[in-house]
Formats: structure tokens, C-alpha cells, sequence
């Protein structure tokens, strides 16, 4: 069996999809159940017909376009990745891992290869959160992360319900329908681009991803005491921005402190209340996101802080109050599904870096329910979600043709 991707092809076919978009070239805007987004999902069920694929789309609109195999009741081998883009992106973010899906499969096909599993094309709904505030929200439904009731509860800043606007752009079927059932697939592979520059620097074309981070975000609100900066003295002071102040440091050396280079803390909003130069300020608001690819050591730095918080408050007399937004597993990917792709780069004298992925994907939710792992491309100065994103044609191939070598491995 001799696998040939057809990369003029699939290049092609990545401008075609880039060309259907809310933005102005070389940018690409792709909000998920917009007009544009129900083109681009029109114009990738063609290609997916063209390639004699069996498409089902479930309620929330994930698609999946399946190579039916020799026997159809044994569990798929999936992959797949998203199409849908944030304001102002790039062109391969997601789509490098539903075009090239696609493009493994049809070299798969061409090679005269006949899985015995089925294998299965899927493309997520709504990966980005740019409309609903949540990411991932195909594939935590699949995977059952995220509870119906919530889902219902998901609106977009028009304040039109998930529920209606996927109704209105034609997925009508029952919500409950959404999650798959148990052993649904024998593996998933999600080929992505890198998003960071650990490829580049290392000049090493492919990564396989072993782990998957993940993050817990915090809203915290500090209040203190406002007051005349002149008339209120030092001994009197409850200032919740010098509070916030000493919490932010103690944020980054929980994470420092943890002795693991996975583990990341960030205070990216720090909002004070009046916020005057001669008041002393009486509230602040921070968010505070804490990453690992460990949970239990997540959860140690989310004690940590929790215990530096109560200390702070109880020494400058000011109320600390925080609130968990969010609180997603990191996981660690499947060693069959690790190994499928470190023989498939073997086998094409391919070097690869075993490495851990900083952003989360749909892979994320789905190695909740399927053996997952993910193949990496690197890409230029490891820029994405900019216009100027980019992978080299070739390292879209090498990844297309690993992916396929690893789907007919998986598949047999
Ligand atoms: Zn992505």
C-alpha cells in the first residue's frame, strides 16, 4: 500500500474554505451558525460526498462523514477538527485537521486500502467561543461534559438562544441525541496546527501530543474600603488594590512553586473600583486562569491561592470572594493512539517531538469518551488566530500522510 497525498489538492481546497469568510483576505472570519459558516459546512459536505463519505449531522450540527468499513458494527476510528474561525484568524486553525482528514481519507481510498473499522470524518460545532462565550461546545456535548440544561442555557450577545439559532441554521433534532453512546469509537486523532513555536525552534515538522492542558478560571472580587487618599491615614487603610496586589504575586508563585514546567497561573483582568487618583480604591475584580496538564496538581495551586487569599484578607481587613467560572480536566492522551502515530512518522522517516498541548481542543473532551491523541504541524513563529497564520505546505502533506498511515493502522 502506497499512500500519496495529493497536496496541490488539499492546498486548494484550504483556500477554497479560507475564501468563504466574514473578513477581508488574507483573514478569516467564521462565526459559527452565521450565513458564511452554513456555506462553509455546505461546501465541506460536497467535498465529503465527492469522496463517496456517508454524512450524518446530529442536532448542534457536528458532522460526521464516514468511510463505511468491511465491518460496519465494530466502533470507528474518528477524526477530525473544527472550521470555525474567531474574527480576524487564520486559515489553518481546525481546518488543517478537517481538510486533511478528508485528504487522508481519499489518499487512503486511492492506495486500494479497505479499513476493516469504519473511519470517520467529524467536524465540531463551535469550537471557538466566540459566539456563545463557551468553546468546544460540539464536542462537550458529544462527550456529555456539558450538562443539556446548560446548553439550554447558552445564549450569544444578541441574546438569541443556542437552541434557536442552531434551530434557525436547520438542526432541529432532539438536543438528548447529541451525546454518543459508549465505545462509539475505537480511537480519535485530531491533526491540528501547533499554535506555538516549540516546532519551528526545534526544526522538527510533527509533534505528537501526549498530554493536554487544561485550565481552571477564577472571577475574584477584593473589597476594601475607599476613602480620600489624603484624609483617610495608613493605619486606617483597607485598600483592596494593594490587597489584589499581593494576591496577583501570590498567584504567580503558586504556580512557580508547584516545581512543574506545565504549570501556568495568569491574572489577565484587574479592574479598580472608582479607579481615581485621589481615591483609595474600595473594589477590585480580578480573573485569575490557572493551567496544568495534571489535575491533582491544578487543584493543589487552586489551594494554595485560596489559602494565600484568606490570609490576605484576614491581615488587611478586606473581604476576598472568589468564584469558579470554569474548571475543565487536563487529560493525558491514549499510549495505543501515541504509539499509532509514532510508528506512522517512524515508518515515513518522519522526526516528531512528543509534546504536551498548551491550548485545549475537541480532543480534550473527546478523550473522555475514545482513546485521543493529536498530531501537530508546526507553523510560522507559532503565530495563530491572526490573519497571518501559517504552515508550510509541506508540513501540511508530512501531517496528512502520517494521519492517514496512522487511521490505516488504527483501522485494521
Ligand atoms: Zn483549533
Amino acid at each position: 500500500m502506497k499512500i500519496e497525498v495529493d497536496q496541490p489538492k488539499l492546498l486548494s481546497e484550504i483556500e477554497a474554505l479560507a475564501a468563504i469568510s466574514d473578513a477581508e483576505a488574507p483573514a478569516v472570519t467564521r462565526i459559527v451558525f452565521t450565513p458564511t459558516d452554513l456555506k462553509a459546512r455546505a461546501w465541506l459536505k460536497v467535498r465529503c460526498q465527492e469522496a463517496a463519505l456517508t454524512i450524518r449531522e446530529d442536532a448542534i450540527g457536528n458532522t460526521f462523514a464516514r468511510w463505511i468499513g468491511s465491518d460496519s458494527k465494530l466502533p470507528a476510528v474518528g477524526t477530525g477538527s473544527h472550521i470555525d474561525a474567531i474574527p480576524n484568524a487564520g486559515k489553518y486553525d481546525g481546518v488543517v485537521g478537517v481538510l486533511g482528514a478528508l485528504e487522508a481519507i481519499r489518499a487512503l481510498q486511492r492506495s486500494g486500502f479497505h479499513p476493516r473499522h469504519s473511519i470517520e470524518l467529524l467536524m465540531f460545532t463551535a469550537e471557538e467561543p466566540t459566539r456563545f462565550g463557551i468553546g468546544c461546545i460540539g464536542s462537550r456535548l458529544l462527550s456529555g461534559t456539558l450538562s443539556l440544561e446548560a446548553a439550554r442555557k447558552l445564549k450569544d450577545s444578541d441574546g438569541n438562544s443556542l437552541d434557536e439559532v442552531r434551530e434557525k441554521a436547520g438542526f432541529a433534532a432532539k438536543f438528548e441525541a447529541v451525546k454518543l453512546p459508549a465505545n462509539y469509537y475505537k480511537a480519535f486523532v485530531e491533526l491540528h496546527i501547533e499554535q506555538g513555536p516549540l516546532l519551528e525552534r526545534e526544526k522538527i515538522p510533527l509533534g505528537v501530543v501526549t498530554s493536554i492542558a487544561a485550565p481552571a478560571s477564577l472571577r475574584i472580587t477584593i473589597e476594601g474600603s475607599g476613602g480620600h487618599a489624603g484624609a483617610v491615614l495608613m493605619p486606617d487603610r483597607h485598600d483592596s488594590l494593594c490587597a489584589a496586589a499581593e494576591l496577583i504575586l501570590a498567584i504567580e508563585n503558586s504556580a512557580r512553586a508547584s516545581g512543574a514546567v506545565d504549570t501556568v497561573a495568569t491574572v489577565g483582568i484587574c479592574e479598580v473600583f472608582p479607579g481615581a487618583v485621589n481615591s483609595i480604591p474600595s473594589r477590585v475584580h480580578l480573573t485569575a486562569d490557572i493551567r496544568d496538564t495534571d489535575l491533582k496538581r491544578r487543584d493543589e495551586v487552586m489551594q494554595t491561592i485560596e489559602t494565600a487569599a484568606r490570609a490576605i484578607a484576614a491581615r488587611r481587613g478586606v473581604a476576598i470572594h472568589s468564584e469558579l467560572l470554569n474548571a475543565d480536566a487536563p487529560a493525558q492522551c491514549a499510549p495505543a493512539v501515541i504509539d499509532a502515530l509514532s510508528q506512522s512518522c517512524r515508518k515515513h522517516n518522519l522526526n516528531f517531538l512528543p509534546m504536551v498541548s498548551r491550548a485545549y481542543h475537541d480532543s480534550l473532551f473527546i478523550s473522555r469518551i475514545a482513546p485521543t491523541a493529536m498530531l501537530f504541524i508546526a507553523c510560522r513563529n507559532g503565530y495563530s488566530h491572526r490573519p497571518d497564520e501559517y504552515a508550510s505546505p509541506e508540513d501540511i502533506a508530512r501531517g496528512t500522510l502520517v494521519l492517514a498511515e496512522t487511521l490505516a493502522a488504527l483501522s485494521q
